[in-house]
C-alpha cells in the first residue's frame, strides 16, 4: 500500500519534527547552560571567586575639595530626605549619620548625573549576623545603581555582594575592608547611563570605585538597575536624580559626603565656522615654502612637500601634517598651532613663526 498523506498529516509531521528536535535543543542546553550574563556569572553564584585581602593605608577624612557639594559634614541631614519626600530619619550623632531599621532609604536632595563621590562609612561593632545581614548598607547612584556596603572584613557571602561590589554585577578587584567600626571610604567615578530620544539605550552607565584607596572597580561598564535576584535591564531615566543610601537593617554610620559634578564625557570642538578654510596652491607656490629655517637657539624647522601634501619638522618632531589657510599661514592638522611666515614682495618667505599655545616661536629661513 502506498501511504499518502494528506496536507494534515504533513503538518503533524513536521510539527512533531519541530518539537522534538526543540526539546533536543533544551535538554542540550538545560544543564549545561552558560549565564547568559555579560560577566558569563550568574547573580550571586557562590562559586565566583572572591578577592584577597589588600591592607590600605589610606587616612580618614578626606577633606572636601573647593568645587564639591558637601552632602553631609556631620552636623544635619537638611541635604538628605526620606523616600516620600518627608525628613529624613537616620539619626545624627557625633559627627556622622546612621541608618536606622526601618527608616528607609534617604535620597540627596540635590539630584546628580556624572559625579566624582567621595562617602566615608562604618559597619557596626560588635558584627552581627552574617553574610548579607552583617553591616549592609548601599551608596545607591542616582538611586538605581549600587556600590554595596557590607562589613566584608571577616564575612563570607558572594564575590558580587560583597563590600565595594557593584551589586549583583561585578564583584571587587580586592578586597581593601576594614574591621567593622573603622572608617572607610569610597571614591566613586561614575557616568551616567545615556538614552536615545526614544527611550533606547544609548550608552551604558560606567563605574570606577577606589575602596580605602584601592581601585576595586575600573571603570566598569554597568548592565542595568542593580537589583536582589532580579536581572533589570535598563530603563530610560532622567539624566539627573538623587543619590541614596540604604536602610538594610543594620546601623551602618556615614560621614563626610561630597560629590563633585563632572563635566560631559567630551565637548563638542569648534563648529566648521569657527575652523579656518584649507586652500590649496600649486606645487610650484608650496615649493617656496619648503628648506630649512632656524631660531634664535639654533633649532631647526625643516619644511617639505608630498604631493599637494605638507609637512614640517619642528625641533625634531618629525611629519607634522600641515594644512594650508592661506599663502602667509599654515595650520597644523592635529595641533592648534600655526606657521605664520614672513613673505618679501615675491611671496617668497623669509622666515616662519610658529605660534602654539601663548608661545612664539621665530626662525629665518636658511636655505
Ligand atoms: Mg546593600
Amino acid at each position: 500500500m502506498v501511504a499518502i498523506m494528506t496536507k494534515l498529516d504533513m503538518r503533524k509531521l513536521i510539527t512533531t519534527i519541530l518539537l522534538s528536535l526543540g526539546s533536543l535543543v533544551a535538554f542540550a542546553s538545560g544543564p549545561a547552560a552558560r549565564a547568559q550574563t555579560p560577566a558569563g556569572w550568574k547573580a550571586h553564584d557562590m562559586n565566583r571567586a572572591r578577592p584577597e585581602m589588600v591592607t590600605s593605608s589610606v587616612r580618614l577624612p578626606v577633606a572636601a575639595p573647593s568645587d564639591a557639594v558637601v552632602l553631609f559634614d556631620g552636623s544635619d541631614v537638611s541635604q538628605w530626605r526620606s523616600e516620600d519626600g518627608g525628613p529624613a530619619k537616620w539619626i545624627v550623632k557625633d559627627g556622622y549619620m546612621e541608618s536606622v531599621r526601618g527608616s528607609g532609604y534617604v535620597f540627596s536632595r540635590p539630584a546628580f548625573g556624572d559625579v566624582q563621590l567621595h562617602v566615608e562609612w562604618a559597619a557596626p561593632v560588635p558584627a552581627e549576623g552574617i553574610g548579607q545581614g552583617r553591616g549592609n548598607s548601599g551608596v545607591f547612584l542616582m538611586g538605581l545603581y549600587e556600590v554595596q556596603v557590607l562589613d566584608s572584613y571577616d564575612n563570607i557571602t558572594y564575590a558580587d555582594g560583597q563590600a565595594a561590589a557593584l551589586y549583583g554585577q561585578y564583584p571587587p578587584l580586592a578586597n581593601a575592608s576594614r574591621p567593622p567600626g573603622e572608617w572607610q571610604s569610597y571614591d566613586i567615578v561614575f557616568r551616567r547611563p545615556r538614552f536615545q530620544r526614544d527611550g533606547g539605550l544609548e550608552k551604558p552607565a560606567r563605574i570606577s570605585v577606589l575602596h580605602n584607596g584601592i581601585l576595586v572597580q575600573d571603570n566598569v561598564e554597568i548592565w542595568g538597575p542593580t537589583s536582589w535576584l532580579q536581572h533589570r535591564p535598563y530603563e530610560s531615566h532622567p539624566d539627573r536624580l538623587p543619590l541614596s543610601l540604604q536602610d538594610h537593617g543594620n546601623p551602618v554610620r556615614y560621614r563626610n559626603i561630597w560629590v563633585r559634578e563632572l563635566p560631559e564625557w567630551t565637548s563638542p570642538g569648534p563648529s566648521d565656522d569657527a575652523t579656518q578654510p584649507v586652500i590649496t596652491l600649486a606645487p610650484d607656490v608650496l615649493d617656496r615654502y619648503t628648506g630649512e629655517y632656524v631660531d634664535g637657539q639654533n633649532r631647526r624647522f625643516v619644511i617639505r612637500r608630498e604631493g599637494f601634501r605638507m609637512y614640517a619638522q619642528i625641533f625634531s618632531r618629525p611629519n607634522l601634517e600641515l594644512l594650508v589657510h592661506s599663502k602667509q599661514e599654515f595650520g597644523m592638522r592635529w595641533t592648534a598651532g600655526r606657521l605664520v611666515f614672513d613673505l618679501n614682495a615675491d611671496g617668497e618667505p623669509l622666515g616662519v613663526k610658529l605660534l602654539v599655545g601663548r608661545a612664539e616661536f621665530p626662525a629665518r629661513k636658511v636655505n
